[in-house]
């Protein structure tokens, strides 16, 4: 199902790029990260173009919850153990700083995106210590955080507030952010050689290359596919749910978030790390939860998304790599890209423009190591994709083709080869390779959205085999000895 911001806006479509262009900054993304940024760079009179895999507004900007908000989960009491007071200072500055920016650019620039203040919360209905760390921290920090058990929650909880955050549609900014932009849709960049990107029917050179893209694709330098992972959470929209002026997020158990949005609400949940959802029921515990906080209320609208995880806690904005100088980089908001995309549209353009940065953006320098701070998840990181490999080549395929019910995937093994099957709800099987085409991991069934996704690094293969999301940048491989592979039947043995 499309999310609800796609059902009340249409963004205009563009051509795809044929032909060579020339211009001083490409963009590769056209999310609200490369429209942020593409945006400003046009107003100070550079020339710049944006390149669009599909369309633009249809990555994970489509399918966010737009708070607009400095307060990201338990995350300044964490800062400031992992990477010291200065560190977590500068954060937490640039994250204020950014949802005043937009603040201040929604006015200016007169855009009509449903803008509207409101407080963010963070809630537990277990005991409080957690939540008084974080705001024992966020004072520490300067901010203006206050504990209070007066919720418009469900249930009686405890509540770490934040003053003076916002809610936005985030499809309606980037009508607005599109006006006189060069787009160019259908324009998937394939290869990107020093100054010069290419996609199937054309190519751009630049004085800058700009990677918004959500996951940088190109493995080598960078290394970022080393340096982060991917969680995937899931939304409801719910009518006839309780009246709610501000935001809140849940630090128990599911982790439910709550997002008022005219007269519905927007209950999100269920996270997990991209690939390691084989038993489901994401959606259906998320209706549970509806139901129990308002019994008759009505799901009009279903989604989810994924956001990728950097290894310290901290978004990568700034440079490529020390040996790419001329390609920029905006990566790993870890489901705070409403706030991170402000802070990249400022840092990559200031960059572009040769402009001294904040000395608070240094924090966000992919340059950086924060030991303590990262080897926690590179540990984890490592062992998944080393799972993700030896699984593929060494674990055998779970279950007969032939007993798999019309609605469901799995792995099973045909003809010695490994494959994934779906059985459609007429009975048909669509089989398809279960190699990543990214780095070669064994894709995973996600039951809830019917998709074929990636543990290593968060790829992900609709039925047929077609890609949904990057870093892989092609659809999954078909191997000529798996029968039916990437087409619309398999043929099972002794089947008609
Ligand atoms: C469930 C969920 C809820 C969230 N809610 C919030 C929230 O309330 N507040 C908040 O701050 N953050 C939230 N986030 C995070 C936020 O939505 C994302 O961080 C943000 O939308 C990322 O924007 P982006 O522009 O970087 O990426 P995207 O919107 O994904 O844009 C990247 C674009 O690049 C394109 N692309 C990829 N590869 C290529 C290529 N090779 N060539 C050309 N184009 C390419 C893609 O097609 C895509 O359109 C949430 C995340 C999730 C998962």
């Amino acid at each position: 199902m499309d999310s609800i911001w796609t059902q009340t806006v249409t963004l205009p479509a563009f051509p795809a790029l044929e032909g060579h262009v020339q211009a001083d900054a490409a963009v590769i993304g056209g999310g609200i990260t490369g429209l942020l940024t593409a945006h400003l760079l046009r107003r100070e009179g550079v020339s710049v173009v944006l390149l669009e895999a599909d369309r633009v507004g249809g990555g994970q900007t489509n399918r966010t919850t737009a708070k607009l908000t400095a307060q990201h989960g338990l995350k300044y009491h964490s800062l400031i153990q992992q990477v010291g007071i200065k560190t977590a200072g500068q954060y937490a500055r640039a994250n204020l700083e950014a949802v005043e920016r937009l603040r201040r650019l929604v006015k200016e620039w007169n855009i009509n995106c449903d803008f509207q203040d409101c407080t963010a919360y963070l809630y537990t209905q277990g005991p409080p210590a957690a939540l008084v760390a974080e705001y024992n921290a966020c004072r520490r920090l300067g901010m203006d955080v206050f504990l209070t058990k007066d919720t418009q929650l469900p249930f009686p909880a405890q509540a770490l507030g934040l003053r003076n955050q916002a809610l936005f549609h985030p499809l309606k900014l980037l009508a607005a952010l599109l006006d006189g932009l060069t787009v160019f849709e259908h324009s998937r960049v394939l290869e990107v050689k020093g100054h010069t990107l290419r996609t199937e029917q054309g190519s751009v050179t630049a004085g800058t290359i700009i990677f918004a893209c959500h996951y940088p694709f190109v493995n080598f330098p960078g290394w970022y596919f080393l340096r982060q992972h991917q969680e995937r959470s899931y939304v409801l929209a719910l009518e006839g749910a309780g009246a709610m002026g501000d935001c809140y997020l849940g630090l128990d158990g599911a982790g439910l978030s709550f997002r008022p949005l005219g007269d519905l609400l927007l209950l999100g949940g269920g996270g997990h790390r991209t690939g390691e959802n084989r038993q489901g029921g994401k959606y259906a515990e998320l209706v549970r939860a509806a139901e129990g906080f308002w019994p008759g209320c009505r799901v009009v609208s279903r989604w989810s998304a994924q956001d990728c995880m950097p290894m310290d806690g901290i978004p990568y904005i700034g440079s490529f790599s020390k040996n790419r100088p001329d390609w920029l980089v905006a990566t790993g908001f870890q489901k705070w890209g409403m706030t991170s995309s402000v802070i990249a549209a400022e840092v990559l353009s200031n960059l572009v423009l040769g402009r001294k940065l904040s000395p608070d953006h240094a924090v966000f320098s992919p340059q950086r190591f924060h030991g303590k701070a990262s080897v926690k998840q590179l540990a984890g990181d490592t062992i998944q994709a080393v799972r993700g490999l030896s699984r593929r080549v060494l674990a055998p395929g779970r279950i007969p083709a032939e007993t798999l019910p019309a609605g469901h995937g799995g792995i099973v093994k045909l003809n010695g080869e490994k494959v994934g099957v779906y059985r459609t709800e007429d009975g048909t099987l669509l089989a398809v390779s279960v190699k990543c085409p990214h780095l070669g991991c064994q894709l995973e069934w996600n039951p809830d959205e019917k998709s074929w996704d990636c543990p290593c690094h968060g790829s992900r293969f609709d039925v047929y085999g077609h890609l949904l999301d990057g870093p892989a940048q092609k659809d999954g491989e078909c191997q000529e000895e798996i029968a039916g592979c990437n087409t619309k039947k398999l043929q099972l043995p002794g089947s008609d």
